[in-house]
């Protein structure tokens, strides 16, 4: 298809002269520079559709903010380590580093054939010694603030490869290995801890500041943390002596029936010990088994309740969750739905101890009622609330304590894998683990060897090393860091990322910190997110940075669907970003993608989208560089419209812009490029309206489409860079815009339905006449008439001499009481008509006049009303 401008040329040439001018590079030396981050790219291989909104997103905002007269950080780099790259490199018979150098040549490539303004002198890349030495200087200052601890964990093994499983690696519901088929076990080793629970508050109170982030992320993230706030009370178990449980429902401890122990549960290994059938459940259970089925095994032995002094019978149970509270827990099935099914299933007692508090009957042999109530059937507590029995129950009982619990877990570092950080520690048979000294940093990767195990435990040579402490013979950890702890502080390193004494120095990250915009996919919504506030917090009481919260304000982006489902290489159904850069160019891409839809939503890529996007652009393109260099004698009041028209598409399309909706901000675009199009073909233009509605469209594309705007700012006969030019301003209060808009767009639809209800083809005239201003007044009058409209209106003085028509108008407004339009001043309503006529003429091809109610027909007059004028259609 023909086109208005080759976009392989603009763009490549643009792309060169914002690299040759530096345009996107931000100096050490600015203050407070507007922070616009993406998450950066996992290195896989090619730009994904996703990655092009998420980047989209971040250019155009901080493109925006640049014209806004900000100085704009917005770097990108390369989160590079990570399983995938071992697994790529054993595929394609190379290394894991030579791979993955490769695939952030083709992103990085991709990226700048999208026009991403990024400071390339700040690029990062995770996997590049320089970078990870930060990560092991980092686990230093943990471990010296106590926040680093070593201990048995459980790992996915293959006894046949004899290696350690990532999660990844452990295929279906039959849990094999992903290599050999083998069946995976559990196996013990020791490991490393990050000790993000001693931050669980601070990180969960913390959340009540982050009111720039989505409210769906916030609750994720205190779900994840799981704050409960209970009680521990020990039952006397038979034999084994007192069993610790929480409960967050201590007033419910009367209506314990039954008492379970999770199979790991130690008191439950000791009773199988004795106990063929309770070994046997415990050997047969599967503690990963997804199943709804609750099994469960009877002990023999019973518990006393310190409530009551009941004995109730013990069962070692699959329900009971081994790192969920003590991993034993008193069952009330009639108030908790667990224990509920699985009372029912064994034939257990249920029984009633908590009531509604508004009187209903419930009948807990049906369903647990798990609310909030007022105590029955508990001894001396019946009548008291829930809360207060909790805190009764708590004093009384002796062994029962208040306790917070947390669902949130120590953060586990180490993979037993070869593409990370190496674990900067070293084991001597004296010494035990001893951590690198920080000069001996970085601790570098050696060479990659393939091995179905972890190539680091095969690098013989590179294992073998001395104690710092003692000089003695020492092995190296051959564990990696979780690649998270890569991107927990990566934010940071950009603000000084050449740095070679520090991973960043404080004073630059504490000036431009926090980061202003944060933008990425909802799958980050915990981890990611959650590691990187912990991390900037333990710097914060480190004192390497002042404030402890990263990311002032998120986004998390929507999915770029195909026909309703998600791209992915594995459906086949991937439409690939360098395909349509090649065929309709990157602003068209990038435009198409900020017009679907604002960020936070889904939507469907489209080729009609597509086109219709490069239509848009080709559209303005022709409109610049076609605009007429002489024009004729202008009527001001066309000029006048067209002029406000630019005011308020600009100051829509700033408000737009400032929230991230693009969407929004790019239909105002639009429209004034329709307009301007008429203005030229259908108007005799002014020049100097025309070149300023122009420069104006220009700048409001530039965020998105760059490119096209740099060729078509220079068209319009601009010095420097679109990309560093002012944001345009409205010169006018357009504040009223929207009635403005909505009174010319109902008058042209009023004048519409009329022909068609008339069945007139070719209207000669259109008379439009404005209400009488005393009508306005009555309104104003309604407005404030608190119910009695018709009293409000007729007990005005000037308004009594309207009679009849007054009468009748009052009658109208008590009607719509409820609902009364907002509308212009009279004037203003005459004036803005008057401006906007020409369109009207324009598309009935027919004189229009614009009246005041006096000068007008009363028969015509009477119909008009405040924000809706009469309309008469005279034909030929
Ligand atoms: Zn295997
Ligand atoms: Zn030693």
């Amino acid at each position: 298809m023909a086109r208005d401008f080759q976009h392989t040329a603009v763009e490549s040439k643009w792309q060169d002269r914002w690299d040759d001018e530096n345009v996107y590079h931000v100096e050490d030396a600015e203050v407070d520079p507007t922070y616009v981050l993406a998450m950066f790219p996992y290195t896989s291989g090619n730009l994904h559709m996703g990655h092009v909104r998420n980047y989209t997103i971040t250019d155009a905002y901080s493109r925006f903010r640049r014209m806004q007269g900000d100085d704009v950080l917005h770097p990108i780099g390369w989160d590079s380590f990570g399983l995938p790259a071992e697994n790529a490199a054993e595929e394609r018979d190379t290394n894991p580093r030579d791979w993955t150098l490769d695939c952030i040549d083709t992103m990085r490539e991709g990226m700048r054939d999208l026009g991403f303004g990024y400071d390339w002198e700040r690029e990062i890349t995770t996997c590049d010694p320089d970078y990870y030495r930060w990560n092991q200087w980092l686990f230093r200052r943990f471990h010296e603030e106590d926040l680093v601890e070593r201990r048995a964990a459980d790992v996915n093994w293959c006894p046949s490869c004899e290696t350690v499983l990532a999660d990844e690696q452990v295929e279906g519901d039959d849990e094999l290995c992903w290599r050999c088929d083998t069946p995976v076990e559990t196996r013990e080793l020791d490991q490393w801890f990050l000790k993000t629970t001693e931050y669980a508050d601070e990180l969960l109170d913390g959340i009540d500041d982050l009111d720039g982030w989505p409210a769906s992320v916030r609750e994720m993230q205190r779900n994840w943390i799981g704050r409960q706030e209970g009680a521990t009370v020990e039952f006397d178990v038979e034999d084994h002596g007192p069993v610790e449980v929480f409960t967050t429902r201590l007033d419910t401890i009367h209506g314990a029936t039954f008492f379970a122990l999770a199979p790991e549960h130690p008191v439950a290994q000791s009773i199988a010990e004795d106990d063929d059938a309770v070994a046997d459940y415990i050997d047969a259970v599967d503690p990963d088994a997804d199943t709804d089925e609750k099994t469960g095994v009877d002990t023999g032995l019973t518990a006393t309740n310190p409530a009551t002094g009941e004995q109730i019978p013990v069962y070692v149970a699959d329900f009971v969750l081994a790192d969920v509270g003590t991993g034993a827990l008193m069952a009330v099935p009639g108030h908790d739905e667990r224990d509920h099914e699985f009372a029912v299933k064994k034939d257990l007692p249920i029984k009633q101890v908590v009531a509604p508090e508004d009187g209903d009957d419930v009948d807990v042999s049906e369903a647990a009622y798990g609310e909030d109530g007022v105590l029955v059937n508990s001894d001396g507590y019946d009548g008291m609330s829930s809360a207060a029995a909790r805190e009764a129950l708590e004093a009384d009982i002796e062994s029962a304590s208040h306790e917070t619990n947390y669902r949130l877990r120590d953060w586990g570092i180490s993979r037993q894998r070869y593409w990370g950080t190496p674990i900067p520690v070293v084991y001597c048979d004296d010494c035990g683990p001893v951590l690198v000294p920080d000069d001996d940093l970085p601790v570098e990767l050696p060479e990659f060897v393939n091995t179905t195990g972890n190539p680091l435990d095969a690098a013989d040579e590179w294992k073998q090393t001395t104690c710092p402490e003692c000089g003695g013979d020492a092995r190296r950890e051959t564990d990696t860091m979780d690649t998270f702890v890569d991107s927990s502080w990566y934010f940071l390193r950009y603000t000084d990322p050449h740095n070679t004494d520090m991973p960043f120095d404080p004073e630059r990250a504490n000036a431009w910190m926090p980061v202003d915009q944060y933008v990425g996919g909802i799958e980050h919504a915990v981890m990611h997110l959650l590691y990187s506030r912990f991390v900037t917090r333990a710097l914060e009481d480190m004192g390497y940075v002042d404030e402890p919260e990263p990311f002032e304000n998120l986004v998390t982006q929507g999915m770029v669907r195909l026909d309703g489902s998600k791209m992915s290489k594995s459906k086949g159904n991937v439409v690939s970003p360098e395909r349509i850069v090649e065929e309709y160019g990157a602003d068209t891409a990038r435009l198409f993608m900020m017009s679907a839809a604002q960020p936070e939503r889904d939507f469907d890529w489209s080729a009609s989208g597509v086109e219709s996007a490069r239509e848009f652009l080709d559209t303005v393109y022709r409109l610049v560089t076609e605009r007429p260099t002489e024009t004729g004698e202008s009527d001001p009041d066309v000029d006048e419209y067209v002029a406000r028209e630019v005011d308020a598409a600009v100051a829509t399309a700033t408000d737009e812009y400032e929230d991230l909706t693009f969407n929004n901000a790019l239909s105002e675009a639009r429209g004034l490029a329709s307009l301007l199009v008429r203005y030229q073909s259908d108007a005799t233009p002014d020049r100097d309206t025309l070149e300023r509605g122009l420069s104006a469209l220009v700048r409001l594309l530039a965020p998105v489409a760059p490119h096209v705007a740099e060729e078509l700012w220079a068209e319009l006969g601009h010095d420097g860079f679109v990309a560093e030019a002012a944001w345009p301003e409205p010169e006018r209060d357009v504040s009223d815009h929207d009635l403005e808009r909505a009174l010319v767009e109902n008058t042209r639809e009023d004048v519409r339905h009329i022909c068609d209800v008339a069945d007139i083809d070719d209207p000669a005239a259109v008379e439009i006449v404005v209400a009488p201003e005393w009508m306005h007044t009555a309104l104003d009058l309604a407005r404030d008439a608190d119910g009695n409209v018709m009293g409000a209106v007729m007990g005005d003085e000037d308004l009594q001499q309207h009679g009849d028509a007054a009468a009748s108008y009052a009658r109208d407004l008590q009607e719509s009481a409820e609902a009364l339009p907002d509308v212009l001043a009279p004037e203003e309503e005459y004036e803005v008509l008057e401006r906007a006529a020409w369109l009207v003429e324009d598309e009935f091809d027919a004189d229009v006049s614009i009246e005041r109610a006096e000068d007008a027909p009363d028969d015509v007059a009477s119909k008009a009303r405040p924000g809706r004028p009469a309309i008469q259609v005279h034909e030929e």
